[in-house]
């Protein structure tokens, strides 16, 4: 077998994880916690961490802050059980923090010489100062086999990604830049890739003549969570569709790979996002939405636009649906509609495929022949096939039945698996240089379309499925 196809599966070669960004939320929140779990199941042994930021943090302040993160600064262990404490604690006490202005000439290149090697930086920046201290660097300050984890967005556009590819380039191959998308992570990508894939019976009809419309929804009940500084300026859109849903689609939608390579698997990717595009009649092809007042559960949500840090000239959606369609022979005619808001009444993540209509069903059964469907949900990983079967009691009367199973779930929190692919080497979990420049391209015109308020902007009560007249398969219960 291909090594890059069996990456690395236990040890690692990476000997230092330099944490760029160390005091901001993502990784308190979700980076070192991703580590925690990856530690807990003895993914990251032998790994140092290095913290490195603008702040002016003690070694104690930082180790403080990796301790909370882990949940072991009150003595509780917030991975499995006891296991991987000893080693979490050990991490901790052992890392280090550096004081650094990444956009200071010679300053970062410094820290990277001075920790053991190889090593694997992780860009946990906001994008222009991760966009600054690539420019900064040359080829002869990175240490031999230096890896790139790079957070999204890559680039605010096109041309920014563009920009952003050629100066990474410059520095490192193509395959040591890990561009991340946390959709992408080993468990939503092999549960599609193998029901696709391992089934005999469904890649013959995979394609535009049986298939209707694909639906993928990413609906959260979650509102701003503080976050109102970097929501408000980015909104659903930007936010959800431009990386993780056309991630999803292109699972979906890709041909079939030879291999679970990364150019194998890449290249499948690259082909459905170059023949992908919106709809230039924006009106009819988007929509966008804002949620007013309402009520989550037993939260009271207030407007939108009455939320702290919020501006409401902005006009940001917190609801955005767009329809795809992927220009080749399999899927031309087919929609694939995405959509992703907040403060919705259900968390929804999962991905609908409609089959057509039957071209007949033969006269003599009763009851309602309703279409097949495949629902694949991407949290919590599941799977149902609802089908037409006869009966019960008139077994001349059709009735619906709902075939699941659980898909596969590591145990490993989203992050915990994004690391665990820059450990092992594995870049078929993140996305290349030239998808992340597609998808720009796919989602720019919308931006710009509804940047000129080309598309309205309904409302929808918090805790609502969306606006009224929005139709989709919301009064699906979630899987
Ligand atoms: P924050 O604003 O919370 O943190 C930014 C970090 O960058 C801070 O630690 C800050 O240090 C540091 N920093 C800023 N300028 C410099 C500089 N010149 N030199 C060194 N360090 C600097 O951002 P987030 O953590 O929220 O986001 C980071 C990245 O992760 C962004 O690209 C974001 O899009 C992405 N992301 C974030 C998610 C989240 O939930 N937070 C989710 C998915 C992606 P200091 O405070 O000392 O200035």
């Amino acid at each position: 077998m291909n090594s890059s196809t069996n990456p690395k599966q236990d040890g690692h070669e990476i000997k230092t994880l330099v944490i760029l960004g160390a005091s901001g939320d993502l990784t308190a929140r979700l980076l070192l916690p991703g580590l925690a779990s990856l530690i807990s199941m003895g993914g990251a042994e032998g790994l140092n961490l290095v913290g490195a930021g603008n702040s002016d943090w003690s070694q104690e302040k930082w180790r403080g802050q990796v301790q909370e993160s882990f949940g072991i600064s009150s003595g509780e262990d917030k991975a499995n059980g006891t296991v991987g404490k000893n080693e979490l604690q050990e991490m901790a006490k052992n890392s280090s923090y550096h004081q650094v202005d990444v956009t200071a000439e010679g300053e970062l290149a410094k820290v990277l010489k001075s920790v053991a090697q190889p090593v694997a930086v992780y860009f946990a920046l906001p994008p222009s100062v991760t966009e600054k201290a690539c420019d900064l660097l040359n080829p002869d300050d990175l240490p031999k086999n230096t890896r790139f984890v790079m957070e999204k967005p890559f680039g605010s556009g096109q041309e920014s990604a563009r920009k952003l590819n050629k100066t990474v380039e410059a520095l490192l191959p193509e395959n040591h830049v890990y561009r991340v998308d946390h959709f992408r992570g080993t468990g939503t990508v092999l549960n599609i890739l193998g029901v696709r894939f391992a089934n005999h019976f469904l890649e013959p009809v995979w394609n535009t003549r049986h298939i209707e419309k694909v639906e993928i929804f990413f609906d959260e009940n979650i509102t701003l969570e503080g976050r109102a500084g970097f929501y408000d300026s980015t909104g659903a859109l930007q936010d959800m569709m431009q990386s993780h849903l056309l991630q999803i689609m292109s699972f979906i939608a890709l041909d079939e790979p030879a291999t679970l390579d990364e150019r194998d698997v890449r290249d499948r990717i690259a082909e459905v996002m170059r023949a992908a595009e919106v709809g230039n009649d924006y009106a009819k092809t988007t929509r966008r939405a804002r949620y007013t007042a309402g009520k989550i559960g037993d939260r009271k949500v207030p407007n939108y636009v009455d939320e702290p840090g919020v501006d409401g000239k902005n006009n940001t959606e917190t609801l955005a649906e767009i329809e795809v369609r992927i220009n080749n022979s399999r899927w031309t005619g087919v929609p694939f509609i995405l959509r992703s808001g907040k403060s919705l009444g259900e968390d929804k993540m999962e991905a609908i495929v409609t089959f057509k209509p039957l071209p007949h069903l033969p006269t003599g059964f009763t009851g309602t022949s309703t279409a097949t469907r495949i629902r694949m949900g991407v949290g919590p990983a599941k799977l149902q096939l609802d089908i037409d079967v006869n009966g019960p009691g008139d077994i001349y009367s059709l009735n619906r039945a709902e075939l699941r199973a659980d898909l596969n779930e590591t145990d490993l929190l989203p992050y915990g698996e994004v690391l665990k692919a820059v450990l092992t080497d594995n870049a078929m979990f993140f996305v290349r240089g030239d998808t992340a420049v597609e998808c720009w391209r796919i989602i720019e015109p919308v931006v710009e379309a509804w940047a000129n308020n080309d598309v309205p902007l309904e409302e929808y009560p918090a805790g609502s499925s969306g606006p009224e007249d929005w139709e989709t398969s919301r009064e699906d219960t979630p899987l």
